[in-house]
């Protein structure tokens, strides 16, 4: 059993609250250790350090805090392993995943090297007689994140990298699930030069975030996490003068039109579909193929592909497919939506309920799942499951698939698989949905893009990392100044020939 304490200027600070949540092995089931739960009182207390050393990290030229951004992304290298160690030991997902996941993470703190280029402001020469205007992106001061279990490295990196090398102070709130790598992230922040207070790590549930609502000192929240909470801190958030960006789940939708590289489309759903046990936001959980025939055919290239998966512990090895879900509650939840499916009329294609792996029996696995003929109304499509679960819905035409991604409330990320450009074309641009791919399952922008989805998948404004961020995370000050003529007439500017 360990303890996972905040990170308080510069510090491990044991908790004060007396209240703890349990951390799990979610390939055992067993509780490996707990994780303080901050206090109002101790949240406050961190944003008031943090809004200290916020002073003079904002005085700090832009090009040494992207030093300590260059110094970061090579820690991060250097502990990779270790740091994949403790996010798979938390979370579950394999060892090459969970380093993909710091990857995705350290891409951005490698874009945040240019905090200076981000943040060069505009300048206007003689907009009048005289008259000269500039803007410059300021910092806010202390901005918050808050961070869901499901990327423990890759999204506190998103957050974090950004807030501080535009010259703000973070108070990082990561999931209660998976607490340790955040606290490590810090530490080698702290390492690569970052001055004491700027990046505080406080870990906490439902007070400790309404504390950073009502918090008046943090002037922004990031937050990704289920859609529910993210509306609920956008509301709170906004309704206490902050700037909120709150991202929320998905529903993501692949059509697979008839003219597909069919192997090619079952190859990439079964990554989409079932890598990180179906816990990724940009996970593709439906399935939409055009045409009974593609259905068909699909089904048929599917069905071998899923019963090959290997499911295990992080501990069995590279070339294990994915891992255990989060909690035990969580793999009720897609066992109980997967009844849901068969009650309601799916065909159920494979069943992953009774996985049972030897050795691991109390571990919170569920095997690969796959429904065929699912329609709307189901409940295993209209509610986001986040596990090993591929849903199909059969479409007749194109426009009968392009209407059913564009229903759907969700708007997070969606692809087609097709050999014609110009169906490709027409989805791209027609589609309600913020990151589209072509023949591509999971269009995570790269860190220089930005990432962010639409509809009930974002609330507020502006995306995720890339220029966006900067943007996000520091405010636009102008400067309209005029000198007055007349002066340098006066003076007398050629040398004096001597008398
Ligand atoms: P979650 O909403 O349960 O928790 C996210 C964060 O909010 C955590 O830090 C948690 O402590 C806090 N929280 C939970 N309940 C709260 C409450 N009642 N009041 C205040 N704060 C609360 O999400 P999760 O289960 O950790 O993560 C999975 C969800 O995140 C999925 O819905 C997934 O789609 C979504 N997600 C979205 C993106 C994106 O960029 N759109 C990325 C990753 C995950």
């Amino acid at each position: 059993m360990y303890e996972v304490e905040h990170w308080i200027n510069g510090q491990r600070v044991k908790g004060a609250s007396g209240r703890f949540a349990d951390v799990y092995n979610p390939a055992t089931g067993e509780v490996q250790g707990k994780v303080s739960l901050a206090s109002p009182a101790e949240l406050d207390a961190a944003v008031n350090k943090a809004a200290a050393a916020q002073a003079d990290w904002a005085r700090v030229n832009p090009q040494r805090r992207a030093r300590v951004m260059m110094k970061f992304a090579q820690l991060i290298e250097r502990d990779m392993d270790k740091l994949a160690e403790t996010l798979s030991r938390e979370h579950g997902k394999t060892l090459p995943d969970a380093k993909g996941d710091i990857q995705r993470g350290l891409e951005v703190v490698e874009v945040c090297m240019g905090a200076p280029h981000m943040l060069k402001g505009e300048y206007t020469d003689s907009g009048g007689p005289g008259i000269d205007l500039y803007s410059m992106r300021q910092p806010l001061g202390v901005v918050a994140g808050i961070t869901p279990f499901n990327f423990p490295a890759m999204i506190p990196l998103w957050k974090l990298a950004p807030a501080i090398s535009a010259g703000n102070a973070m108070v990082l709130k990561p999931s209660e699930r998976t607490p340790s790598t955040s606290v490590m992230l810090a530490e080698l922040l702290q390492e690569a030069g970052l001055p004491d207070g700027v990046l505080q790590v406080v870990h906490g549930d439902k007070e400790a975030v309404d504390a950073i609502l009502d918090n008046d000192v943090v002037q922004a929240v990031g937050f990704v996490g289920s859609t529910p909470i993210a509306q609920y801190i956008y509301g709170r958030a906004a309704a206490n003068g902050k700037r909120a960006q709150c991202f929320g789940g998905a529903k993501n939708h692949m059509i697979i039109m008839p003219d597909a590289d069919m192997e090619k489309a079952a190859d990439a759903l079964v990554g989409a579909g079932y890598g990180a046990a179906g816990e990724r936001c940009m996970a593709i959980s439906v399935a939409v193929p055009v045409g009974h025939e593609t259905a068909d055919r699909l089904v048929e290239l599917l069905v071998p592909r899923i019963e090959k998966l290997k499911v295990g512990p992080y501990t069995a090895g590279d070339d294990l497919d994915y891992g255990p879900l989060i909690t035990g509650q969580a793999m009720e939840r897609v066992k109980g939506l997967i009844s849901s499916g068969v009650d309601q009329g799916a065909t159920l294609v494979t069943d992953g309920r009774d996985f049972k792996l030897q050795g691991y029996e109390n571990g919170f696995f569920v095997g690969p799942t796959l429904f065929d003929n699912v329609t709307p109304e189901m409940d295993i499509y209209r509610e986001e499951i986040f596990g090993p679960v591929l849903s199909q819905v059969r479409a007749a035409s194109y426009e009968d698939a392009l209407g059913l991604v564009m229903d759907n409330d969700y708007g997070n990320g969606t692809a087609i698989f097709t050999a014609d450009g110009d169906t490709a074309r027409d989805f791209a641009s027609r589609v309600n949905v913020g990151m589209v791919g072509i023949n591509f399952p999971i269009p995570v922008p790269l860190s220089y893009h930005t990432f962010g989805g639409w509809k009930k998948s974002a609330f507020g404004d502006l995306n995720q990392y890339g220029p966006d961020a900067f943007r996000f995370y520091t405010r636009t000050k102008t400067v309209t100044s005029r000198w007055f003529s007349h002066v340098k007439e006066g003076g007398e500017f050629h040398f004096k020939a001597m008398d």
